[in-house]
């Protein structure tokens, strides 16, 4: 039997390095991904145990609260006739050098509930997203960057990224403190392809080169840009910004990349579950994103400029 040596199955050979507490990151996985949580509907019980797992971690990675004494930011949003509301949770490792500008990492914790009786779990969309979060606020915390980095688990991100515009709109900090997103959603289900994407290159002149380095010094396949299911190409023009939470960064110009695998069969459906995941990609696409946030603070962000109110 002849063996093809194809990119295929180069991008299938990863190895993670162990630069994160792979243990925590499966059972965090595990954990959000659980049919008690009842897939993280937004406004539902099984949403308020999700954030009370996330702020459980918080508190025992040792993140600290932003402008409340809580780690929750409760948000309404608008719905036909009436007002929804959904809760973020956020906490803070502050920087050792520029500690009054942040880098805000987003995953969204909510996903789509139960549909038919069934459940939903949402282990890649957007366990996945939520847990690696939790790895890299752990690393962070234990070595912290120049800039200050915000951690935000969004709700109602599935019904129009609700979450993430409450932020933004409402922000804890000044929106000019702001520099960057790094938005992780779907980062598990590599399966059959075992490529990560990233897109958002294009919205700063340092990120081209970020990537790159991300992927000299990570274990798996980067391709820059997002992969269009529809399509069936990669498409690097297009920024996806309304795809996942980074939308919502980008309509007041701060920088941002998103990383996420392509749209795959289990993607919106009830079989995306934890035990779907291989393990090796989730902890290299984990990883890459750690490196991806460690380089990113090497970039000297100048202060956004102040706009002024035009009458
Ligand atoms: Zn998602």
């Amino acid at each position: 039997m002849i063996v093809s040596l194809s990119a295929h199955s180069q991008c299938a050979d990863v190895s993670p390095r162990g630069l994160i507490n792979d243990d925590s990151l499966m059972s965090d996985l595990y954990a959000l991904a659980d049919d008690m949580m009842q897939g993280r509907r937004t406004g539902t019980r099984g949403a308020a145990m999700a954030r009370q797992y996330v702020a459980a971690r918080f508190t025992e990675i040792g993140l600290q609260p932003v402008a409340r004494d809580d780690y929750f930011h409760p948000f309404d949003y608008p719905k036909v006739g009436s007002d929804i509301s959904g809760v973020n949770v956020l906490g803070v490792v502050p920087g050792d050098g520029f500690s009054g500008r942040f880098i805000v990492v987003t995953a969204h914790y909510d996903h789509l509930g139960k549909q038919g009786g069934r459940v939903f779990n949402g282990a890649d969309d957007n366990a996945s997203g939520v847990a690696a979060m939790l790895a890299l606020a752990a690393s962070i915390k234990q070595q912290p960057l120049p800039y200050s980095v915000l951690f935000l688990a969004t709700d109602a991100e599935e019904k129009g990224l609700y979450g993430a515009k409450a932020f933004v709109e409402s922000p804890p900090v000044s929106l000019d403190q702001i520099v960057a997103n790094l938005n992780l959603d779907m980062l598990g289900q590599g399966k059959h392809r075992y490529k990560l994407y990233i897109s958002g290159a294009g919205s700063h002149p340092a990120f081209e080169q970020l990537i790159d380095d991300t992927e000299a010094l990570g274990t798996l396949c980067i391709i820059k840009g997002h992969r269009d299911v529809r399509r069936g190409y990669v498409n690097r023009r297009n920024n996806y910004r309304q795809a996942s939470d980074h939308g919502a960064f980008l309509r007041h110009d701060i920088p941002y990349l998103f990383v996420g695998v392509a749209e795959h069969g289990t993607y919106h459906t009830d079989e995306d579950s934890a035990e779907s995941i291989p393990p090796a990609f989730y902890q290299a696409a984990t990883e890459a994103s750690l490196i991806l946030l460690r380089k990113m603070a090497n970039i000297t962000f100048t202060p956004r400029q102040v706009r002024e109110d035009v009458p």
